[in-house]
C-alpha cells in the first residue's frame, strides 16, 4: 500500500522544524510496511488535491504568509472539495491560520485566509511564546488511547479564535494554546487538523501521528487497520515534558 503526503510549502512554511512531521508520518508508515509518497510543493507548483491522502502546511513567519497567500487563494476551490471528501490535512500554525477566514497581523493589515474554517486569527502585541500540554478532546483519542495529552512548543503573535462547525482538539493544561484566553488549543473539522504545536509535533505525539494515518487509510476504504508500533521511547519523550510541564503549574 502507498500513501500520497504532500508537503505544501516547504521552503516558505516550515518554522521550528515542522518537516520533522512529514519525516515522523513517513517513518510510521515504513516500519509498517507501508510506502509513504512524499510530494514537495511550491508556488504556482500544479497540485491534485484528490490524490492526496495527507497535506501538511507547516509555521511561517507574516512575511511567508503574505507572500503565498495569492498562490494559496488560487487553490482555494481545489483544496476545498478535497476537504470535503475527507482529504487528511495537518495545519501547524501559520498553515493553521491560513486555512481560516483571515490572519489580522499586528500591523492591522489583514492576510485573507481560505475561509474552509470557521476561524479567524487577530494577532496580539504580546507573542505567545513556551511549551503547551494539551488535554486531548475524547473524541481525538483514536486507536492508541496510551496518550490523553499533546505535547509541543508555541510561537506566535496571532491570537486564534473558533466559530461554528469546527471543535478545539483539546483544553490546554499549560501554556496559552489558540489565543491564551479561552484555554483551548487547536482546531477540528472533518479531517483537517490546526494547531499551534511546533516542536514538531508528532514525534513526541506518535498516537497523533497515528490518528492522521488512519483517517487516511480508512478514506480508501481499505478496511486495513494500523499495526500496532512499539512507541516506548515516544511515550518516554511525552510523558518526560508533560510531567515537567505540569509540576510547574
Ligand atoms: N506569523 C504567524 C504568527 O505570528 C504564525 C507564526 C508561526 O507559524 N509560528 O502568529
Amino acid at each position: 500500500m502507498k500513501l500520497n503526503i504532500c508537503h505544501l510549502y516547504p521552503d516558505l512554511l516550515d518554522l521550528y522544524g515542522d518537516r520533522g512531521n512529514i519525516i515522523a508520518l513517513a517513518s510510521r508508515c515504513r516500519w509498517r510496511g507501508i510506502e509513504p509518497v512524499i510530494r514537495q510543493a511550491s508556488l504556482g507548483e500544479d497540485l491534485d488535491f484528490m490524490g492526496m491522502d495527507i497535506l501538511f502546511l507547516g509555521g511561517g513567519s507574516d512575511r511567508e504568509q503574505g507572500l503565498l497567500v495569492q498562490d494559496l487563494m488560487q487553490r482555494e476551490m481545489e483544496l476545498r472539495s478535497a476537504i470535503e471528501n475527507g482529504l487528511v490535512v495537518l495545519g501547524i500554525c501559520g498553515g493553521y491560520q491560513m486555512l481560516g477566514k483571515f490572519y489580522q497581523m499586528v500591523s492591522g493589515e489583514k492576510i485573507q485566509g481560505l475561509g474552509i474554517l470557521d476561524v479567524w486569527t487577530i494577532a496580539g502585541a504580546k507573542r505567545l511564546i513556551g511549551n503547551v500540554v494539551v488535554e486531548l478532546d475524547e473524541r481525538l483519542l483514536g486507536v492508541n488511547t496510551k496518550f490523553r495529552t499533546l505535547v509541543g512548543f508555541e510561537n506566535h503573535s496571532g491570537k486564534t479564535y473558533l466559530g461554528e462547525g469546527v471543535m478545539p482538539l483539546g483544553k490546554v493544561m499549560f501554556g496559552n494554546g489558540n489565543n491564551g484566553a479561552d484555554s483551548e488549543e487547536g482546531v477540528r473539522y472533518r479531517n483537517v487538523f490546526g494547531t499551534y504545536l511546533h516542536g514538531p509535533l508528532l514525534p513526541k505525539n506518535p498516537h497523533f501521528a497515528d490518528l492522521l494515518l488512519e483517517l487516511a487509510i480508512l478514506r480508501r476504504g481499505t478496511g486495513t487497520r494500523l499495526m500496532e508500533l512499539d512507541d516506548r521511547l515516544e511515550k518516554l519523550a511525552h510523558e518526560v515534558m508533560v510531567k515537567r510541564l505540569l509540576k510547574q503549574t
